[in-house]
């Protein structure tokens, strides 16, 4: 009889396990709480409109890349097809000078020299920038990077660790260049247009520099596009893959305990008092909810304790989307457009200093012909959401605002644009812990600084058999291809254990996956 899986979320991590499970023979069983699967993943519909709330590129989307494999085995991209975009974002800086980050790096080192005529040290600077990219790009195909060796102790464990320096060599400079936050690497320039340019490029407070080469990489490689459909679309063609290869799904189905009988995962009780059974308990689903709320705390051990009262969340975002009857070409505005406007933006009541312009219109799928999606983030700290939670007419009245103010900001871009919307919608960061349950509407779990970027936080519980963790809340920085991955290593480790082969395989082809 074969073992028996039951998943905890449904969101890229869940489903990628559950398909894994399934190559390999597991009775899967996934508990979903929301009616759709995805999870942050994921994007909706307005009156024809599709508005993504995700993905900005996705790692792996190249036939080199070593993700595209785990994207091809879970039927993400079969038949989809792919966006590189020559200009990968542009910056507007205070007073209102654009610079362009373009996806190839000689031209954007190329741009910024001529732009900015900076001072020869920067122009040296810039030069790295661009060779460090490339360098890079050797690390991307095998995602993650260069691991350090195993560690050996006494006099072979020097000698590995010797061994290992003497490999990575040629990237030591790279990383002492690259070793501190995107804040430190950019006060690096001398000149004020380049520090503010490399701080917008990243701007989340404590960032590794190094997570600026790894997406300056992938954008010059051209292995993180965007797939036709968007987020919705990947999150669709993943649960399409897990219910073809025979994966149970269920919806409306809030794990409210993980059963434990012995030190061991037995099964799950939803919140509506029913108990599922399992042999194994995987949980994909927001850490502190399983950990605090599912295990009722009783289960800590010194290091998670460590992680869950120490590390820094994402500040999460609020975001406007509208429905355009205009067409807004991306020759026009690009992808994405960053802007620091030179005194804060009034929104909802707060000053937005960051404000980001997503334009979908190179997407046929999103919007019907000659109509464009456009969306608006700013980071909205949680406090002043979380009181809103119990009053459900401040909480609307705060929307509104948040879209009439939004709406007149985007005016003063483009005049007239408001006689053109066809469709709006406000996601706040409480819709994110409404449909997605993660703690405080944080969008990617741990925000990753310097110090914490390669941290591994426990996905096993020594005290707790037959439980694992997997997904955005098991390590810093996380994203779509790591937590993907996430799925695929938890299934190879039961295997493992299980004595048996680890398998998996490609879908048939399939064409008609832009139509999901
Ligand atoms: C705005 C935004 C932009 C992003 N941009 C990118 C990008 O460009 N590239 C990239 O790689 N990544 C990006 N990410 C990050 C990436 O989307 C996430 O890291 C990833 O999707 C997380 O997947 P997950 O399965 O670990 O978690 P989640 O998506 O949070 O899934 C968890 C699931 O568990 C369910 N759940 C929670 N509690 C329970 C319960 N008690 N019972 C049952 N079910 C439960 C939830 O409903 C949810 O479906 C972005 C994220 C956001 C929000």
């Amino acid at each position: 009889m074969a073992r028996k899986i039951a998943i905890i979320g449904g969101g890229i991590a869940g489903l990628s396990a559950g398909c894994y499970g399934r190559m390999n023979g597991y009775q899967t069983e996934i508990f979903e709480m929301h009616t759709v699967a995805g999870g942050v993943c994921t994007g909706w519909t307005r009156k024809g409109f599709t508005f993504d709330g995700c993905l900005h590129f996705l790692v792996g989307t190249s036939p080199g890349n070593r993700m595209r494999r785990i994207w091809d085995e879970l039927g993400a991209l079969d038949g989809t097809r792919i966006h590189d975009h020559e200009v990968f974002c542009d910056i507007v800086l205070p007073g209102g000078r654009k610079l362009t980050q373009y996806s190839d790096v000689d031209r954007l080192v190329a741009h910024l020299k001529e732009a900015v005529a900076p001072p020869a040290r920067d122009r040296k600077r810039l030069d790295h920038l661009a060779s460090d990219v490339k360098l890079w790009s050797g690390l991307n195909g095998r995602m993650g990077g260069a691991r350090p060796p195993a560690q050996k102790p006494g006099i072979r464990g020097l000698l590995s660790r010797m061994r290992g320096m003497w490999k990575i060599r040629r990237y030591l400079p790279m990383f002492r260049r690259h070793g501190g936050s995107i804040q430190q690497y950019a006060a690096g320039y001398r000149h004020p247009d380049l520090r503010a340019f490399f701080e917008l490029a990243l701007p989340i407070d404590g960032m590794p520099a190094m997570s600026l080469l790894m997406l300056a990489s992938v954008q010059n490689d051209k292995a993180g596009g965007w797939p036709e459909g968007g987020s919705l679309g990947l999150a669709r063609a993943i649960w399409r893959r897990y219910t073809d290869l025979g994966g149970v799904i269920h919806f409306s189905a809030k794990v409210q305990e993980i059963v434990v009988r012995d030190g061991k995962a037995v099964g799950v009780r939803l919140s509506d008092g029913t108990v599922h059974d399992a042999d194994e308990v995987i949980s994909a689903a927001d850490g502190r909810a399983t950990l605090f709320g599912m295990l009722s705390g009783r289960y800590m051990t010194p290091g998670l304790q460590e992680v869950y009262s120490t590390l820094p969340l994402y500040e999460p975002f609020v975001q406007v989307s509208y429905g355009l009857n205009r067409l807004i070409p991306i020759s026009e505005l690009p992808r994405l457009r960053t802007i620091r406007p030179s005194a804060p933006v009034e929104i909802g009541g707060e000053k937005a200093g960051l404000l980001m312009l997503n334009n979908y219109s190179f997407d046929p799928t999103m919007a019907p012909a000659g109509k464009t999606v456009l969306s608006v983030l700013y980071q909205s700290p949680w406090a002043g959401w979380e009181k809103l939670q119990e009053d459900k007419a401040a909480y609307a009245a705060r929307k509104a605002r948040v879209l009439s103010d939004t709406t007149t900001w985007l005016e003063t871009l483009f005049p007239g644009i408001a006689a053109d919307i066809e469709a709006t919608d406000v996601a706040t960061p409480l819709t994110t812990v409404h449909f997605t349950g993660n703690h405080k509407g944080s969008y990617e779990g741990w925000r990753p600084t310097v110090a914490t970027m390669r941290m591994k936080i426990e996905k096993r519980i020594p005290t707790l058999a037959h439980f694992a963790m997997i997904g955005q809340w098991t390590r810093p920085a996380a994203g779509l291809p790591t937590v993907a991955e996430d799925g695929r290593l938890i299934i190879q480790e039961l295997c493992a254990q299980d004595g048996k082969a680890f398998v998996s395989g490609t879908p048939p082809a399939r064409k008609d996956r832009g139509a999901a």
